[in-house]
Order: C-alpha cells, then sequence, then structure tokens
C-alpha cells in the first residue's frame, strides 16, 4: 500500500499538494508572472508520464486476467450484466439531472455566440456526422480495433478491453496451450501493481506541479462571461458525486460513504488534477483494491470497463452543454428532442475517450444527432478545461462506487 508507515497518509499529502499548486498557480496567475510555471510543470508532466507509461500494460493484463480467471461463460454474463446495468443506469441518472437543472436555470439564454468556433480537434476527429444513427454506429464501431498492436501504440484503451475481453473468453475454449499466457499476464499484471505503488507516492509533487500549470494559465474572463453555466454542470456534479452516488453506495454497497471516500482520496484526487480517467486508472485500482478491500477478481473487470465507458460528469456536462446551445441559439427543443439529448449525451459519454476534453468530441455527436450547430463548442472549450476536471473527479468516483456495489452482487 502506498501509504508511508509514519508520517502523514498518502491522501493528506495529496490534498496538500493539490491546495499549494492552485494557490501557487493563482498567485502566478495574478502576478503577471506565469510563464514561472514552466519550472514546476515537469514535475506534474513526469507523473503523468508515469502513469501512462503503466496504463495499456496494466489494462491488457487486468481485463485479459478477470475474464480467464473467473472462467465460467455463466459468472461473466452475471458480472458482465450487473456492471452494465449499473453504469448504464447511473449515467442516465446523471444525464438527467444535467438536463433538469440546464431547463431550470437556462444559462444560455440571452448568450451570445456569434463569434464562436468549432474546435479544429472536433473537425478532425470524424464525430460530426449528421444524425443520430450515424453518430450512434460511430461510437460502435470506434470501439472495435482493426490492429490490437495500432490500439496498443495509439493508447485506444476501449480497443484494447474490447479485445482481451475476447481473448480472455477464448482461454475457457482452448484449455491446456493457454495456460502460459495467463501466468504470462499474471506477472504483467503484479509488475504493473508494483510500479503503481511507487508512482503513487510522487503523486503529491506531480498534482502540485500540474495545477500550478493549469491555474497559473487560467484566462479568468472566460469563467466569468460564462459563470451561469459552469454554474449548473457544478451544481449537478455536485449533486450527483456528493448526494445521488453516496446514496447507492449507502444503500447497495453497504459502505460508509464518507469512509471509502477517504480511501479513494489519491485517485479522486488525481483525477481531478490530469483530466483522465484512463490515466488514473492504475491508482483508482491501487485504491479500490488495497485501501478500500474489494476484491481483485472483481476490480479488474469492472474497473477497467468503467473508466473506459462509465462517465457520468461526461454525460451530466453532455446534456447540459448540448441544451446551452440550443438556449443560446434560441432554438427550443421539444419533449422529443431532450429525449434525444438524454439517449445521445448517455451513449456519447460512453464513446468517449478517458482523456481531457474527450468529451467535447463526442458532444459534437450530441449537437449534430439533435442538428444544432457546432460552432458554439468554440466558446465552451474555454471553460472547459475546469469543468473537465471536475467531471473527470466525478467520473472516476462513479467507477469506484459501481464496483463495490457490483461486486458485492456477484459471487467469484
Ligand atoms: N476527461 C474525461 C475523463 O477522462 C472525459 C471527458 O469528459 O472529456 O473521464
Amino acid at each position: 500500500m502506498a501509504q508511508s508507515r509514519k508520517g502523514m497518509p498518502i491522501h493528506w499529502q495529496i490534498m496538500i499538494g493539490i491546495l499549494l499548486g492552485i494557490g501557487f498557480g493563482f498567485y502566478l496567475n495574478q502576478t503577471g508572472l506565469s510563464s514561472w510555471a514552466a519550472f514546476v510543470e515537469p514535475l506534474g508532466q513526469l507523473f503523468l508520464k508515469l502513469l501512462k507509461m503503466i496504463i495499456m500494460p496494466l489494462v491488457a493484463a487486468s481485463v485479459f486476467l478477470a475474464v480467464a480467471e473467473i472462467g465460467s461463460i455463466e459468472k461473466l454474463g452475471k458480472l458482465g450484466g450487473r456492471t452494465f446495468l449499473y453504469y448504464v443506469g447511473t449515467t442516465l441518472v446523471a444525464a438527467c439531472l444535467g438536463l433538469f437543472l440546464v431547463n431550470l436555470i437556462q444559462p444560455g439564454v440571452g448568450v451570445d455566440l456569434a463569434m464562436s468556433q468549432t474546435p479544429d480537434f472536433v473537425l478532425s476527429s470524424g464525430a460530426t456526422q449528421k444524425g443520430f444513427w450515424e453518430g450512434m454506429l460511430y461510437i460502435f464501431l470506434s470501439m472495435v480495433p482493426s490492429n490490437p498492436f495500432a490500439a496498443f501504440s495509439e493508447g485506444k484503451v476501449l480497443q484494447i478491453i474490447v479485445f482481451m475481453l475476447f481473448l480472455g473468453v477464448l482461454v475457457s475454449f482452448v484449455g491446456q496451450s493457454a495456460k502460459p499466457i495467463v501466468s504470462f499476464a499474471r506477472g504483467i499484471n503484479d509488475l504493473m501493481f508494483k510500479a503503481t505503488d511507487i508512482i503513487m507516492k510522487i503523486a503529491p509533487i506531480g498534482v502540485f506541479g500540474l495545477l500550478v500549470g493549469v491555474v497559473a494559465h487560467l484566462g479568468l474572463d472566460p469563467l466569468l462571461n460564462l459563470g451561469k453555466y459552469m454554474l449548473t454542470v457544478l451544481l449537478g456534479l455536485a449533486i450527483h458525486g456528493m448526494i445521488t452516488l453516496p446514496i447507492l453506495l449507502y444503500v447497495f454497497g453497504k459502505r460508509n460513504p464518507l469512509e471509502f471516500a477517504k480511501d479513494m482520496m489519491p485517485a479522486l484526487s488525481t483525477a481531478f488534477s490530469i483530466s483522465s480517467s484512463a490515466a488514473t486508472l492504475p491508482i483508482t485500482m491501487e485504491c479500490v483494491i488495497d485501501r478500500a478491500k474489494i476484491k481483485k477478481e472483481a476490480a479488474e473487470f469492472i474497473l477497467p470497463l468503467g473508466a473506459t465507458v462509465n462517465m457520468d460528469g461526461t454525460a451530466l456536462l453532455e446534456a447540459v452543454a448540448a441544451v446551452f446551445i440550443a438556449q443560446a441559439y434560441g432554438i427550443d427543443l421539444s419533449l422529443g428532442a431532450q429525449v434525444v439529448v438524454i439517449v445521445t449525451a448517455t451513449l456519447a459519454s460512453i464513446g468517449a475517450a478517458a482523456i481531457p476534453s474527450a468529451g467535447f468530441i463526442t458532444l459534437a455527436i450530441v449537437l449534430s444527432a439533435l442538428g444544432l450547430p457546432l460552432e458554439g463548442l468554440g466558446l465552451l472549450l474555454a471553460v472547459d478545461r475546469v469543468l473537465d476536471m471536475c467531471r473527470t473527479a466525478v467520473n472516476v468516483w462513479g467507477d469506484s462506487v459501481g464496483t463495490a456495489i457490483v461486486s458485492r452482487y456477484v459471487k467469484l
């Protein structure tokens, strides 16, 4: 466990790193010295690179092992079915909450989007098809790799999960000759867990460096202009993260939400600092297995899937953002269109890669499905850094709560 034997627990060290990073970054921002952030930013980049370095082998080995070692297709079906139910259910709840709040607060009314332009990375992503079905097809086809080695080298986590799930299922059909591959995967997995243990020790310094960089370069004007939009998203994230998920955890997971949140703190604060559920995954696994004592066999299956497909915060943001843009253009969305918002925001969050700003690319799918202009995305992108940090923390919190709940309902 990455908790110092003596001295301050790791979650407090990380919290202090975050607070100092925000404070120091803000000081540099306000005194016009933001270029000085370059002295500490490499600490954050090193931390991020180390996490990214282990993510692909860790995901590949754990998903493969989880499926191969469960052995029975029937058990796997139960685990998969319950995981799916929890993930889709909570994401739908988050999208509905976003839709409710954006209709209540109406942050888009009176906002001028005339100067806003579609960001280049959204245009070049290919996610801008017109229509609902084309958008959905894009999401599902992009989950399947045509070349697993390319998926590996390009860091396409969801494609690797699909490939490894497939291989893991095949182990029970192949039998004896697949055994060496299973022990090889076990070795890789153990190595990656040890690596996470070590990387987590530098997390407090890493998050400090990352946050100094983010806050020092933050332009405060867009934050003020889009205050109501940000407030709507943040309120939704707070309700989902601090009320809905803790209630589910308490009722179905039979765990004390405060204790569990304390166990998950290193993962949540890392997610907040690096805006990527995938890069946070090694730490999330360490927290769930070592600190919260959830069964490894369950966590190895549920968490990698969750990190890549379960994004409650992203679904909530996409619902708010889509209706915000409609409001700004003075377009009244019918009841049917609001249902399309919920369905597409949920599916688009599933299709979003677990990396910074990915929710923005799939937001283009939601807008296309509703026939809304994509130009509004440019304005929203200006404030997305902060929202991405918060929604990624909620995404990881949702995965962790899901692991605690689902693992109770499946005997492995
Ligand atoms: N950054 C988010 C995550 O990794 C995805 C997104 O909403 O952009 O969970």
